[in-house]
């Protein structure tokens, strides 16, 4: 017995172990074909999914607070989107823009500049992932200032191509024997309010010190940083941290390169997280959240800086492909018209109120923390603040056992952090919330 894309508000219902049986055959037909580089913490097949709900192959309905990474974040099976991509798909699938050009690139491209930060002229380039979108930001931040230095921060992911290994700091396993990397790369300290104790100000005078005596202000191409650090381990900076970096580009006729491709798409109650403290950046990557799971990422920037290329100079084959551009069209309608910021913000109370609940329940919470539908705890050895892996992955495999799709994250692995579809339902949110709270209960 299926879902249908009006089963949304169904509940969790684990009828088999997991993962089931029929799970465990396709597990061991892909040993002989998948690469063993890729891994599956949780190996559970889905067949189909509605809402907040995926149900695998041996019919088990598990609720998604993870929304594949941020991505799904106007859940599954909107019907709007599938009318949208069923439409593009039917009409043609391809002609690659460069060729022959479609008008819904344009559009997407249109509302890209409505709902990016700041009011001035905006221009974008489409392409496939994330990691695509912000090598060709900074290669448009380089060609724009005619120089290579990209600053990036502890922590900081930004994809897991040659250039963007560099930009992300964790080496296991992203960059382990996988050099050498792209250079002119330098990283700096963040902000990390719980480990650093900084105010936001202190934090930004602290890197901008290293960025000026160690690459100099006149090399810098480019500060390039998540607003909230996504893989890194949801990490917020303390306030006044974004906007003293940005303020340090303008002065040193470098840009600001915010890397939304996690946080955007009202992921954190607003359309972006700058905009929670008015940043305005020069140039901001999207992809995930972007087009309803359809793979689609795009580059935003002001005009002269985009337009600053020589012509050819951005492109592929596949960048803004006519399907997944209808799919981000249809989800930013989505997103908009049921005022999914809102849902966010009215979300991440709920999460934020009940883990601080369960904090102040057990030693092992190190940290609540989060914004809107971006939520997190930081696990840590009982009664200090010594990264706590091991209980981090306890409580996600509790979960999973559950039904519950949750994701750990973290440069130490030891944070769990919640990104539910932001169409869940508050029964729904409050019962993943539940496992949750019985997971770290167990272990304490
Ligand atoms: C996921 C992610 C990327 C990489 O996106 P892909 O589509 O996986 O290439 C880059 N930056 C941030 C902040 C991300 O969360």
């Amino acid at each position: 017995m299926t879902i249908t894309t009006t089963d949304v508000g169904i509940m969790r219902d684990v009828r088999t172990a997991i993962p089931g049986p029929n799970s465990q055959a396709l597990h061991a037909r892909r040993q002989a074909v998948v690469s063993a580089g890729l891994t599956n913490g949780f190996p559970v097949y889905i067949e189909r999914a509605a809402g907040a709900i995926l149900v695998d192959v041996d019919q088990n309905r598990l609720l998604d607070l993870g929304s594949g990474i941020a991505v799904t974040s106007v859940g599954h099976a909107v019907p709007a989107i599938i009318d949208a991509v069923s439409r593009q798909v039917a009409d043609f699938t391809h002609t690659c823009f460069m060729v022959t050009p479609y008008e819904e690139y344009i559009e997407v491209c249109e509302e890209l500049a409505r709902i990016t930060p700041g009011t001035h002229a905006k221009t974008s380039a489409l392409f496939n992932s994330g990691a695509e979108a912000v090598e060709n930001a900074v290669k448009i931040a380089r060609y724009a200032t005619g120089r290579s230095a990209i600053i990036v921060v502890d922590h900081a992911y930004h994809g897991r191509t040659n250039l963007t290994m560099a930009l992300t700091a964790k080496n296991m396993p992203y960059k382990d024997h996988f050099g050498p990397f792209a250079p002119e790369v330098y990283r700096v300290a963040t902000s990390y309010p719980y480990r650093d104790g900084l105010s936001g100000p202190e934090a930004a005078a602290r890197a901008i010190a290293e960025i000026e005596t160690t690459v100099g202000a006149n090399n810098v191409a480019a500060i390039l940083i998540e607003p909230i650090q996504g893989e890194g381990g949801f990490i917020v900076p303390a306030e006044g941290f974004l906007p003293a970096l940005s303020q340090w580009t303008a002065d040193n006729g470098a840009l600001f390169i915010a890397d939304e491709i996690q946080t955007g798409f009202c992921r954190t109650g607003r359309w972006f997280a700058v905009d929670h403290e008015g940043v305005i950046p020069d140039i901001i990557t999207t992809a995930k959240g972007f087009a309803g799971g359809m793979p689609l990422a795009g580059v935003t920037g002001r005009a002269e800086i985009m337009n600053a290329i020589h012509e050819g100079g951005l492109g592929g084959t596949y960048g803004g492909n006519p399907v997944a551009v209808a799919a981000a069209i249809a989800t930013i309608a989505t997103l908009r018209d049921q005022n999914l910021a809102e849902r966010a913000t009215v979300l991440g109370e709920h999460m934020m109120s009940s883990l601080r609940q369960l904090q102040s329940e057990t030693t092992i919470i190190g940290e609540v923390r989060g914004r809107g539908a971006m939520a997190a705890i930081e696990l840590v050895v009982a009664g200090g603040n010594i990264p706590n892996a091991a209980a981090a992955k306890a409580v996600v495999n509790y979960c999973n056992q559950q039904g519950v799709v949750a994701i750990s994250c973290g440069t130490y692995g030891n944070v769990v952090r919640l990104l539910p579809p932001l169409v869940i339902t508050d029964e729904q949110l409050t019962d993943g919330l539940s496992v949750l709270a019985d997971a770290v209960r167990s272990l304490s």
